[in-house]
């Protein structure tokens, strides 16, 4: 047994099977399948480890059927952390699989620096305080990027732009990420806060890099920079589950929107309590239809209180922006505040 091996069977024993993770858990609510439930998962790789069942793709492509939500570590009271079990068996199962758009990916990560492969525009260094754009609003939602930034400047007198994958890619689909972010660390020399928009780059950043890093709404709270809306607007509010579960940022987002001016509608699920809209852990690329009908039930339960969607999150937008169709408009909450959505009602 390899050493990857033998510590995703240290996080697996951790399991006592209560079955709580079940409760909140998205795929499971569409699959009725325990293998979708982090104790399904857990279960199922701890029996092909110790050899109680085959190897089959059957089993290790559970390791990919996830959104990494982390609804199921809020629950559990042996303190598995999905995320972490998650990264290690990506990494472990990704060369018995055959997962050509996943190798990929994870190839163009380590080789171009993105999963993009594309080229990002040079970093800018200018002052402590930086923007960190990550590589989805950089290269799929570029006016998101430039709102914060504009947003930023009117409080941030030196603003630095950071420009680099985080390696998020890497730990979510099957790759290595310990050297890149080790490679990366040098960026950040003589940053003290490093602003995200995306949520996952803020806990990755907070986490892998152990820097301060905040969320934007975070910074434009402290730093001010969101000026009232000119209409007014009544929005349902979707919380990333990386920003609200994964780095607990839940008021924050509320207050400046509230601030600014936006009747600001709950959702069923929202808070800690959020509930997933199919974009996260590669769920779109691993399982495309689980993420589709998971952003179509998010949608209907928006619908059914708002004519206009807000989020604070690049793959959250894209992904429910997407689906959404006529009935409902998503928005991200920085173009919102940086005066870049006109005609919202
Ligand atoms: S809640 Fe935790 S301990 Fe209980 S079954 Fe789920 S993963 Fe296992
Ligand atoms: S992280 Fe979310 S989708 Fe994945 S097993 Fe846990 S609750 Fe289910």
């Amino acid at each position: 047994m390899s050493v990857g091996e033998r510590e995703l069977l240290r996080l697996a024993k951790r399991c006592m099977r209560c079955g709580f993770c079940r409760a909140e858990c998205p795929l499971f609510r569409l699959t009725l399948s325990d293998g979708s439930t982090a104790r399904g998962k857990l279960q199922s790789v701890l029996a092909m480890l110790r050899g109680e069942i085959g190897r089959s793709s059957r089993a290790m492509m559970r390791a990919f059927e996830c959104t990494t939500c982390g609804a199921c570590s809020a629950m559990c009271p042996a303190g598995v952390r999905m995320e972490e079990f998650l990264e290690q068996a990506r990494r472990s199962f990704l060369q018995e699989l055959e997962l050509p758009v996943h190798e990929w990916m994870v190839e163009a990560t380590l080789s171009t620096g993105n999963p993009f492969a594309a080229e990002f525009e040079a970093s800018v260094l200018a002052g402590e305080v930086a923007f960190f754009p990550g590589c989805t609003s950089h290269f799929r939602a570029k006016e998101i990027e430039r709102s914060c930034i504009s947003l930023l400047k009117r409080s941030v007198r030196r603003l630095s732009v950071l420009r680099f994958c985080c390696g998020a890619p890497l730990m979510t689909f099957g790759g290595d990420a310990g050297g890149f972010v080790e490679r990366n660390l040098s960026k950040l020399e003589g940053i003290e806060v490093v602003v995200c928009h995306c949520p996952t780059c803020t806990k990755v950043l907070r986490e892998r890099y152990r820097v301060h890093a905040v969320h934007i709404s975070q910074a434009l709270l402290e730093f001010g920079g969101a000026e009232p809306l000119r209409n007014s607007l009544r929005a349902a509010y979707h919380d990333p589950c990386h920003l609200a579960r994964g780095c607990g940022v839940v008021e924050e987002p509320r207050e400046l929107l509230s601030t600014a001016g936006v009747e600001l509608v709950e959702l069923e699920h929202s808070g800690r309590a959020t509930r997933c809209c199919g974009a996260g852990g590669g769920l779109p690329v691993s399982f495309p239809e689980l993420s589709a009908e998971l952003a179509r039930r998010r949608l209907a339960a928006a619908k059914a209180r708002a004519e206009v969607l807000l989020t604070f999150c690049p793959t959250c937008y894209l992904h429910l922006s997407g689906a959404a169709g006529e009935s409902l408009r998503v928005v991200d909450a920085s173009v919102l505040l940086a005066g870049g959505v006109h005609e919202v009602r």
